[in-house]
């Protein structure tokens, strides 16, 4: 059984039932999906389903949205945050009721072109309704291909193969949710481990242990600021083996941990280390003192590619 069949069939069996995940046939799919979608940016599933739910009462299709008042639509937002994101969808189902018929663009450009609409909601939706084969990146999902694959995730996209593309772009979402975890996999209960590098790669590491292979872990954690694209490093040397500049770094037992994002988890060696990287971040404008703002296209010989392979890793999130 090839990789996508048995994340598919995890899937059917596993799938929560979800208040936008109607028939694809549904009239209301194509609202559902473009409602769900502006409000899960930045905002957990178990957040948004009662907004959601309660959303669809006041107004139940695009064109009631795109009629409704924007006191409205931010009243029934309140307690969401992020109000641009309902200011947008309000602006955007407009422009659909106008240009499209109420239909949302089958095509990235013209997707990409409405506002609120960045590369993932794009290919997300594009996903989602037209089943065309596009696997958005999000954190979830990108953790869970760089873990299997141990490679950049986004060249990881054309190992799979499928059909059922609509499907497959929810189920590694949800896979990463529910399987995948941010700090606690379940490797065991996992249908993949046999073929996941994270997974393999631990058990190698175990069993070399006594030819002194040794495999480092180290948590890292990244301030970043959103609008400007920059990172917060230090001059501290808190790896010990960096000369130059560093980003923030803590224990894994640290209660500190809960408040930064998972990005991602990969092996990076430098000299005779190997290292096991888990990737944290977490977007703020404030920063400890002993910290300085740097652009992430900041190409300083004096920056270590140690650190510019983490700028490559958290610029996906722009
Ligand atoms: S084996 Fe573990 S790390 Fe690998 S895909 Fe499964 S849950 Fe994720």
């Amino acid at each position: 059984m090839n990789l996508s069949k048995k994340i598919l069939s995890w899937y059917d069996n596993n799938k929560r039932t979800l208040p936008w995940r109607i028939s694809k046939n549904s009239k209301k799919n194509q609202y559902y999906r473009i409602l769900s979608e502006f409000m899960l940016q930045q905002t957990q599933v178990k957040t948004v389903i009662p907004y959601f739910n309660n959303f669809v009462k006041k107004i139940p299709n695009l064109k009631a949205l795109s009629k409704s008042s924007e006191t409205k639509i931010l009243k029934l937002w309140e307690g969401l945050g992020y109000y641009s994101r309902a200011k947008n969808l309000h602006k955007t189902s407009k422009i659909l009721i106008k240009k499209y018929k109420g239909q949302i663009p089958d095509d990235f450009i013209k997707l990409k072109e409405l506002p609120g609409i960045g590369d993932y909601t794009a290919n997300i939706l594009l996903a989602l309704i037209y089943n065309q084969p596009r696997i958005a990146l999000d954190g979830n999902v990108k953790r869970v291909l760089s873990r299997i694959f141990n490679i950049d995730p986004a060249k990881a996209l054309n190992l799979f193969k499928t059909k059922r593309n609509s499907d497959l772009a929810e189920a590694l979402m949800e896979f990463g949710a529910l399987i995948c975890k941010p700090q606690e996999p379940i490797c065991e209960e996992c249908k993949i481990k046999n073929v996941c590098s994270y997974y393999t790669q631990g058990i190698k590491i175990k069993s070399k242990s006594n030819i002194k292979f040794h495999l480092k872990s180290y948590d890292i954690f990244c301030y970043l600021k959103k609008n400007t694209r920059q990172i917060a490093l230090t001059k501290n040397n808190n790896l010990g083996f960096l000369k130059k500049f560093n980003l923030p770094k803590v224990k894994e037992t640290s209660k500190k941990i809960k408040n930064w994002k998972f990005l991602c988890n990969y092996k990076n060696s430098i000299s005779n280390k190997k290292l096991n990287i888990n990737l944290y971040y977490k977007f703020s404008s404030k920063i400890p003192s002993k910290y300085n703002w740097y652009y992430l296209n900041e190409n300083s010989e004096f920056i270590p590619s140690f650190t510019k392979k983490i700028f490559k890793q958290v610029s996906n999130l722009y």
